[in-house]
């Protein structure tokens, strides 16, 4: 069986919140001012009161709203693969199985969580939603969950990418969202960046500042993240749940499970369904792998410590794996990869070696994407190339060590905007970047001075 599917009624009705099965409490949120652990409340101005509550929510399970549920089914469940083309070209003994997420409307996992996070500020009376995108993924996804449920969507996009992908830009605005470069002059987080550098590239942290602080300043408005927080990773859930399923009807479990971290949402919606019966006992050597890139190598370099998820430091500090909030990654083409940290629940299950982490170069990410596409004919984005190439370095191992191994891994979205890359791959003409470690370590003096974890 080629294409494992299954059908709507399989569709999950509930998602899996792993905060209830940690080995150990996460760390509290700290005020980015006082530094003192904050509650519920700090993020009321910012988030809908459902999501707040699903931020700190210690319930192994949420329901999915059936309206949520009936959008779902535009696109979920979403397909697995047997890439049985590519074991051949790898001339492998392993299996390589992948969950495809590139059949969204926007052509990512993203719209698992944007389409719910469009629903419960709908359900609350918002208005308007803002955000922040880097190469215009999550800008992308939440357009699209704003034309669905008749909000306006204003997308803070880092300047760089907004003038490297324009068509991101006018998918956004078919569906009705509004994109703005930034660092804007909209914002005074904007303003004192643009004084400093006018020429700024932008970045995450940037564009975060920005959303938040429109959000913050207005009554009919909200903050929409794409990633890190623990309920965007907890809607992502779906997506390992179909896996499981979808495993089983192939007659498979796997050695190892490997995504992509940006901030983390694809990789915890992805493997945190199967890392449940890794924490429960059930399948103690099932390996999980984070793939990133070289560029920003936040679990590999990062320091485990507190920071800010943005430049401004008006959002809550979290316990993560940080390259520091001021890093600026070379420019390589996974947008999506940038992130200065991760996902606190990720971090903690790095930390505590139930995930293990690999770098890789952009060269490195794109001369297995071509394979892909000639192997089992998907141009896959950037971003998933990362997780592609960790998944292609067990199965070449397998080899070596004459294993069988079952290799699952995530297919977070297609490529086809990120054709510019291609051609410069193909063309020989992929920019070089310098390594960031030293660049890192100045970085890491920006962390807040919090005690560190014990
Ligand atoms: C945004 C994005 C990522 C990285 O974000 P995570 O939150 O780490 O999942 C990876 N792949 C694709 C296709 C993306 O759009």
């Amino acid at each position: 069986m080629k294409r494992i599917v299954l059908p709507h009624s399989d569709l999950p009705d509930r998602w899996y919140n792993i905060v209830a099965d940690l080995p150990s409490r996460p760390a509290p949120y700290l005020h980015p001012q006082t530094l003192e652990p904050l509650g519920p409340e700090f993020f009321a101005p910012l988030l809908p009161q459902a999501l707040i509550r699903q931020e700190f929510s210690t319930e192994r399970w949420v329901e999915i709203p059936d309206r949520v549920r009936e959008i779902y089914e535009i696109w979920r469940p979403s397909p697995l693969y047997r890439a049985d083309r590519l074991e051949r070209a790898l001339d492998t003994s392993a299996k390589i199985y992948y969950k495809f997420e590139g059949v969204s409307p926007a052509g990512s996992h993203k719209p698992n969580t944007a389409i719910a996070q469009a629903y419960y500020n709908k359900l609350e009376g918002t208005k308007r939603l803002t955000t922040e995108t880097g190469a215009g993924q999550w800008g992308s996804a939440l357009a699209f969950a704003g034309s669905v449920f008749d909000l306006d969507v204003t997308v803070y996009m880092v300047k760089s990418s907004y003038h490297q992908k324009p068509y991101r830009r006018v998918m956004m605005e078919t569906w009705g969202a509004t994109v703005f470069p930034s660092p804007t002059d909209r914002t005074a987080a904007g303003r004192a960046i643009l004084a400093e550098d006018p020429d700024s590239p932008g970045s995450l942290a940037m564009s975060i500042s920005e959303a938040t602080e429109e959000a913050a300043g207005r009554d009919d408005t909200k903050f929409a993240p794409g990633s890190v927080m623990n309920y965007v990773l907890m809607h992502q859930t779906v997506i390992g749940l179909e896996a499981k399923k979808q495993m089983e009807l192939a007659g498979d479990y796997p050695d190892v499970v490997v995504a992509c971290v940006g901030g983390g949402s694809n990789f915890g919606g992805f493997t945190y369904p199967f890392l449940q019966d890794r924490l429960a006992g059930r399948k103690p050597r099932t390996r999980f792998v984070a793939a990133e890139p070289d560029a920003c190598p936040t679990l590999t370099r990062g320091k485990y410590a507190y920071d800010y998820p943005d430049t401004a430091r008006t959002s809550p500090v979290m316990l993560m794996h940080t390259v520091g909030n001021t890093f600026m990654p070379p420019p390589i083409h996974a947008g999506g990869l940038r992130h200065h940290a991760d996902a606190p629940s990720l971090c903690l299950l790095a930390d505590q070696g139930h995930i293990e982490a690999r770098a890789y170069s952009q060269g490195d990410v794109f001369t297995e994407a071509v394979r892909f596409a000639r192997s089992e004919g998907f141009i896959i984005a950037p971003e998933s190339s990362h997780a592609l190439r960790a998944a292609v370095d067990e199965a070449l191992a397998a080899r070596v060590a004459g294993e069988p191994r079952t290799i699952v891994f995530n297919l977070s979205g297609v490529g086809h905007f990120d054709m510019g890359a291609f051609d410069d791959f193909l063309a020989g003409k992929l920019a070089d970047y310098e390594p960031p470690d030293e660049r890192i370590q100045e970085c890491l003096t920006s962390l807040p001075q919090v005690p560190e974890p014990a």
